[in-house]
């Protein structure tokens, strides 16, 4: 039997790929209610989303969500959603799309635009293994792509400072693009085209649907805590809250802090190592307005700001913009983040403090004249975990844990995205069929 530990998204996922393939297996979640990150909440005509806010899926994540059920649930998100603002000397700018539109636009300085020219032929040079994401896009550009296009977009999708995070483990794509074509910009052409165009997404009723619908199909030991791995001499014994369940193998889809608790007895040094893995506080906060009284027209995905403007949210999606069925017509709804890495502080405020001020900004930023019609905020005290040398040194150590039959499916190894999650399930379950 092999044995789930965590029901959020990668989690169902695995259940589902091992169910299709008729392999057995026990999935175990010690909350009421599974999806973990994945939380949509619907409050009077409002649908908040808490954790992940849409998806970014081409044809054949397309197919697969089909395979689960969710094909006429999926709403594609209104064209406008491909306009990304950056906050740049008092007003948000918007984003050039592509290398063509940098270099006609101003939004880069003509150094910049040069250094964008330059990087198509420039050559590469080896870089240090723990090269920083930063140190990359410097090596390859410039400070101020690092500020102003690298920074805002790491903290808006990881909560982390390019500055810590290891290029070859955030965005191994494109590092192994670049020693691929030797240039990012050629590569990232190139790629594209292999990998398909990606839309963003999400369902009718929020992301949550996506756990429903897997819910549905899986049964799943709710209210059920692991606590602690052990091994004798016929396989895997995992000690719960609601007793011992033996396993031949055990697949942790769970945060490395909650990993680091149930290895502890059994693989000590491991546990160390994983329990030393960053997770910044956020929090995730919803502001309707009349949309009358809002100046800013919102027509993008949302504005982010570089940690070099100093404002107090890290940035803001447009919810509704995005996806119209957020709030009534003649509202909107913006969803700001606040906190992340090196902005901890922030998350340590009230709730009252925290959503004064983010009204404070948005009235300031949107030109918004009236107060807010509706609030909501929503704290996560771990998000997301930092792709940094302290995970990398977990990575050094995990793979020798399936000599135990024990494997790691979770959003700490391979991608934090739902998408990639579910890519990184699929993989899992294609390797177990083969071993079993
Ligand atoms: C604020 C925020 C915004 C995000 N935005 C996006 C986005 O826009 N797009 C995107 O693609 N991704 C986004 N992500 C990332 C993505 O949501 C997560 O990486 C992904 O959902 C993680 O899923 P998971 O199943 O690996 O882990 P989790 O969701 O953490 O699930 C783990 C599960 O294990 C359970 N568990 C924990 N300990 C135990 C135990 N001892 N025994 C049993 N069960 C246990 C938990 O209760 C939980 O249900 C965001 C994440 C956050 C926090």
């Amino acid at each position: 039997m092999v044995v789930i530990v965590g029901a959020g998204i990668s989690g169902l996922s695995l259940a589902w790929f091992l169910k299709e393939k008729n392999i057995p297996f026990k999935i175990i979640e010690s909350e009421s209610k599974a999806g973990g990150c994945i939380e949509t909440v619907q409050s009077g005509n409002y649908l908040m989303e808490m954790g992940p806010n849409s998806l970014l899926l081409n044809e054949e994540q397309i197919d697969m969500l089909s395979k689960f059920g969710l094909k006429e649930s999926l709403i594609k998100a209104e064209e406008v959603n491909k306009n990304r603002f950056i906050f740049k000397k008092g007003q948000y700018r918007k984003l050039p799309g592509s290398p063509p539109a940098l270099l006609l636009n101003n939004f880069f300085s003509w150094k910049t635009k040069w250094a964008i020219l330059r990087e198509y032929r420039k050559k590469s040079k080896a870089a240090s293994e723990n090269e920083s994401v930063a140190d990359f896009f410097r090596r390859r550009f410039n400070n101020e792509l690092v500020d102003y296009a690298v920074d805002p977009f790491v903290s808006g999708i990881y909560a982390g400072e390019p500055e810590q995070l290891l290029m070859r483990l955030t965005f191994s794509a494109l590092a192994e693009a670049e020693k691929k074509h030797g240039s990012l910009i050629k590569g990232m052409i190139k790629e594209k085209k292999s990998t398909g165009r990606k839309s963003t997404y999400s369902f009718q009723k929020g992301l949550s649907e996506l756990i429903h619908k897997l819910s549905e199909q899986i049964e799943i030991e709710r209210d059920t805590r692991v606590l602690n791995i052990k091994k004798d001499q016929n396989g895997l014994i995992l000690e719960t809250s609601k007793g011992e369940i033996k396993a031949e193998k055990c697949i942790i889809t769970i945060p490395s802090f909650s990993c680091a608790d149930i290895l502890q007895n059994g693989w000590p040094n491991t546990s160390e190592i994983l329990r030393k893995v960053y997770y910044p506080p956020l929090c995730c906060v919803h502001n309707v307005y009349k949309r009358d009284k809002v100046q800013h027209p919102l027509d993008g995905f949302g504005g982010l700001n570089p940690r070099k403007e100093k404002q107090f949210a890290s940035g803001s999606i447009w919810s509704s913009s995005i996806f119209p069925n957020r709030c009534d017509s003649d509202e909107v709804l913006i969803t700001t983040f606040v906190g992340g890495s090196n902005a901890e502080n922030k998350t340590k405020l009230s709730d009252k403090e925290i959503l004064q001020e983010v009204h404070h900004e948005l009235s300031k930023v949107y030109q918004i004249s009236d107060k807010p019609v509706f609030q909501h905020l929503k704290r996560w005290n771990k998000a997301i975990p930092q792709y940094d040398e302290a995970l990398a040194k977990v990575l050094a150590v995990i793979e020798s844990l399936e000599l135990d039959e024990i494997y790691i499916c979770a959003n700490w190894k391979g991608g934090v995205s739902v998408t990639d999650c579910i890519s990184k399930a699929k993989k899992l379950a294609d390797r177990l069929e083969c071993n079993c």
